[in-house]
């Protein structure tokens, strides 16, 4: 893990939070390669969810929603991890995870293994942030930060179901921030106070729940092996009843080989019609469906949810490598093309020709018409190359003598560092070609 924080740092896809000030625990900003890499993974899941299907519809909620919402749902009672304190070293640990926390005096320990520790008994806190609304404080004006976006999917089921002129199985999918007061510090991006979640409800007729539950299980995991992720990497969880939540009837987990062990990528949940119905009855609104000869009924929800940011860190695992190529050592993210940040580099190869800069900043205007291009011309080429490699560029475009004598090009593949030679007018078709091949990771064997 040490290697990709150093590597995201090092080459601006995230910085900690307010770093000047000392940061703040467990919250991240994204740099320009992350904001480009975490644009492509949420149009990759919208494409996949939204654009390329007929019976799922976008929604964007707002984050601050009527209190009672949270009521409903169960948030403001059960929102809550079991804490302990210790009152000699004043830190805070997870009840439930003590045996992989470190006690604050002696490390090598566990809280409570060492004579020094001092634990409190373990109290419920509630993860959601609260906030006030309006110039009044008090309890009139309490409200949280949404710790889910999945709510405001459900409060919306009858305006869609009215006006988007749905019939179950239909789904509405919604992108957002989501933010939860989390106890259990550090894993980088894994658990963050603030991500970006992806969240699909997909509200079926309640005898075809079992059954939408399983595709979507699989229609998920299809989806990362087809952006590359490695097969031997990935695994589907089923929870155990003890584990589910309580309004999950089946739960499976999507889990990725993390470098902190195997953890819950995305989640996959039949949450039964647990939501609809809290909501029917604590807002007096009826939420079900009425079909065309009367029938009624109130629909199951199959839930396929993620955060944008748990996914980021399983594609910079997946693709970091290190190797030694004519004696140099070189770091390498081997991103699917589709996921990678930057597409293509174009390059000529001496920065000072004005020849060849002329040209390579043609085919540059011509190319970022349609995708993610960089432009360089500082410092030696095999530099130029490493710096785009460390980012995962798939390709890069190296405008050299022979161009300028018969106008051709170079391609280099970042993975298996072939080069061939290409009409530079050709160039524009050879990408958008590229980037709709199959791509699997080199890195499996
Ligand atoms: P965990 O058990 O790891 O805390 P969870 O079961 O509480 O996760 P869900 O409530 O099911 O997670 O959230 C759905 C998805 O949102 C998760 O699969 C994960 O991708 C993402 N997610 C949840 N919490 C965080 C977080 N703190 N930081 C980043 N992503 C998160």
């Amino acid at each position: 893990m040490d290697k990709i924080v150093s590597l995201s740092r090092r080459r601006g896809f995230v910085f900690p939070s307010s770093e000047i000030y000392g940061g703040i625990g467990s919250t991240y900003d994204y740099g320009h390669y992350g904001v480009l890499m975490k644009n492509n993974i949420r149009s990759l899941w919208f494409d996949s969810m939204v654009r390329e299907r007929d019976d799922i519809v976008a929604l964007d909620s707002a984050i601050i929603l009527n209190p009672r919402v949270w009521e409903a749902s169960g948030h403001v009672a059960g929102f809550t991890d079991p804490l302990v304190d210790c009152r000699t070293c004043k830190l805070r640990f997870r009840a439930d995870h003590l045996a992989d926390s470190q006690c604050g005096r002696r490390p090598s320990k566990r809280p409570g293994e060492h004579t020094e520790c001092d634990l409190t008994e373990a109290r419920q806190f509630n993860l959601m942030f609260q906030t006030q609304v309006g110039a009044l404080e008090g309890e009139g004006s309490l409200a949280y930060l949404r710790p889910e976006t999945a709510q405001g999917i459900f409060v919306n089921f009858k305006n869609v179901l009215q006006l988007a002129r749905r019939k179950p199985p239909f789904g509405i999918a919604q992108v957002g921030k989501s933010f939860r007061n989390e106890i259990t510090p550090g894993n980088f991006l894994f658990r963050m106070r603030e991500f970006e979640q992806m969240e699909m409800e997909f509200f079926v007729p309640p005898d075809e729940a079992d059954e939408w539950f399983h595709y979507w299980v699989d229609a998920r995991y299809r989806w990362y092996m087809d952006l590359g992720l490695r097969e031997s990497h990935l695994r589907k969880r089923e929870h155990d009843e003890s584990e589910r939540s309580h309004y999950s009837s089946a739960t499976t987990d999507l889990e990725y080989l993390y470098p902190i062990g195997w953890s819950e990528l995305e989640g996959v949940a039949n949450r039964g019609e647990y939501d609809l119905t809290q909501h029917t009855q604590s807002s007096g609104t009826k939420l079900e469906y009425v079909g065309p000869e009367g029938e009624r009924y109130t629909p199951h929800v199959i839930e396929p949810a993620v955060s944008i940011d748990r996914i980021l860190l399983a594609f910079l695992v997946d693709g970091y490598d290190e190797e030694v190529v004519a004696e140099r050592q070189r770091t390498v993210l081997r991103l699917h093309p589709r996921v990678a940040p930057v597409k293509a580099a174009i390059l000529p190869l001496i920065g000072k020709s004005d020849e060849m800069v002329s040209s390579a900043r043609g085919l540059y205007e011509e190319l970022r018409k349609r995708h993610a291009v960089e432009y360089d011309d500082g410092g030696a080429i095999g530099r130029r190359y490493r710096r785009q490699d460390e980012i995962g560029t798939p390709f890069a475009f190296t405008i050299d003598e022979q161009t300028l004598e018969d106008s051709t090009v170079t391609v280099r593949d970042r993975d298996s560092l072939a080069q061939e030679r290409l009409p530079i007018g050709g160039v524009r078709a050879w990408l958008d070609e590229a980037l709709e091949r199959p791509s699997k990771s080199p890195k499996e064997t």
